[in-house]
């Protein structure tokens, strides 16, 4: 296959996602999105139905795939106490890295003092959701009923259950082994399914992106603008820098081939503004472009989707500063320290949707005696800050998922270098073969006439 051919999808997406923000400008500042044919039929026509749609089918395959995956990892860990490295490693880097990301926008967001004199009406209101405690969400990682927690598409209990599952099945031996091979090709066509999804993405891309800014407050973003900055540079800052830093520590691995491959993902999560939508992508693109072995990535990435939230926990801290300094509240170290607890301990419980970040936010909010109703001035531009701060996410996700694998011996160092490994292309769905269509066909009328 020629190399233009295979560098298409992720081209195409990129292409989406620059067109998407170029007609989402264009309405937004020529105003047209308010004409009521453009926002009724196209904007929220045509860019929501089809975003959604695919933002459904991202949805579609999370549990199925982080089920059978899971399944096989375990299975196919080797060693079975590796399990316990896997998992503790995962934990306490996800907890590193997010403490690292809001302590640092805390220092970034005081030291350019942002909100100070600026004067308090805001328009937006808003008022603060519970997140869950933190012994709900302990209790809750064990699931009443399994199937429940896969309709509910909880991550933590799935990801207990299929573990569960993995180890009994190891543990009936030999009796299992169809099963598990049967959980791999599970596996398998789901990951097949991933890459059909894929195919529309970059249409997709483009409806999702356009209609965001077509429907941003850009007022807002000016008169927020230092809010906005600090929180963008905080949001870089962490990506470019500290991630890369805690990558190079870690692992060793080269952080330029790193941030070249993790692209895709991260325009995913851009444009869905959801770690846990984007996990079918991230899962790919940490087993086949990083060459992240599936035993390690089926648990670190849909752990990390649920559990890590480095963008968010920055978010938090500089809106922490900010809506402080707008109200005139000294925080002071100890209310500091607070904050940071509170972001990490609260990414915990929370699952990576959509705007879940400002749920987060009231608690931490309630904890220091911030008022809530600070939120609703941050909250016009939180749907683009959510977007950014959610491909953060995701990037820390991958960061996770690589150096636990490099850790473990689990990493193929060949796919990681190789700059080609594992591109989305749209001849991968492959063709369907007449012969192998007889033979299934064949197969079905077998297994009838024994009956
Ligand atoms: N949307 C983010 C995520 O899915 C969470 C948030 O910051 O609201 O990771």
């Amino acid at each position: 296959m020629s190399e233009a051919k295979k560098m298409s999808l992720t081209i195409k997406v990129l292409l989406g996602m620059g067109l998407g923000i170029l007609v989402g400008l264009f309405l937004n500042l020529t105003g047209l999105v308010a004409n009521p044919f453009v926002d009724g039929y196209i904007v929220n026509g045509l860019f929501h139905i089809v975003g959604k749609m695919f933002v459904n089918a991202l949805k579609m395959l999370v549990v199925p795939l982080v089920f059978f995956s899971l399944i096989c990892g375990v299975c196919g860990i080797g060693d079975i106490r590796m399990l316990g490295r896997v998992g503790g490693k995962s934990f306490a880097l996800y907890m590193m890295t997010t403490a690292i990301a809001i302590a640092t926008a805390i220092i970034i967001a005081v030291t350019f003092g942002i909100g100070k004199g600026m004067n308090v009406d805001s328009a937006a209101n808003f008022t603060g959701k519970e997140s869950p405690p933190l012994s709900e969400v302990l209790i809750s990682i064990i699931p009443t009923n399994p199937v429940n927690a896969m309709a509910q598409g909880d991550m933590l209990p799935l990801i207990f259950f299929s573990i569960l599952l993995g180890i009994s099945m190891l543990l009936v031996g030999r009796k299992a082994k169809g099963f598990v091979a049967g959980a791999e090709v599970a596996n398998e066509i789901m990951m097949k399914m991933v890459t059909i999804v894929m195919a529309v993405a970059p249409y997709a891309v483009f409806a999702l992106i356009a209609k965001s800014i077509a429907t941003l407050g850009l007022d807002l973003l000016y008169s927020l603008a230092g809010y906005v900055l600090v929180l963008v540079g905080a949001l870089m800052f962490h990506l470019f820098f500290t991630l890369m830093v805690v990558l190079k520590v870690f692992s060793g691995l080269s952080p330029s081939i790193f941030l070249k491959k993790i692209r895709n993902v991260q325009v995913f999560a851009f444009s869905t503004a959801s770690s846990n939508a984007t996990i079918p992508v991230t899962m790919r693109t940490v087993t086949e472009r990083f060459g992240v072995n599936n035993s390690v990535a089926s648990f670190t990435v849909p752990f990390g989707a649920t559990i890590n939230m480095d963008g968010t926990a920055i978010m938090q801290g500089v809106a922490t500063v900010f809506i402080a300094n707008v109200y005139g509240v000294e925080l002071g170290i100890a209310g500091y320290l607070t904050v940071i607890l509170m972001s990490v301990l609260a990414s915990i419980g929370t699952a990576g949707v959509p705007g879940v970040g400002l749920i987060m936010l009231s608690m931490v909010f309630a904890q220091v005696g911030l008022p809530i109703e600070g939120i609703g001035l941050i909250l016009g531009v939180d749907r683009l800050m959510d977007m950014i701060r959610t491909a953060v996410n995701v990037s820390g996700d991958a960061t996770v998922s690589t150096i636990v694998a490099k850790s473990e011996g689990k990493l193929d160092l060949a796919v990681y270098n190789d700059p080609d490994a594992g591109t989305y292309d749209n001849d991968e769905i492959g063709e369907f073969d007449a012969e192998v269509e007889a033979e299934m066909a064949q197969a079905i009328q077998e297994s009838r006439e024994k009956k």
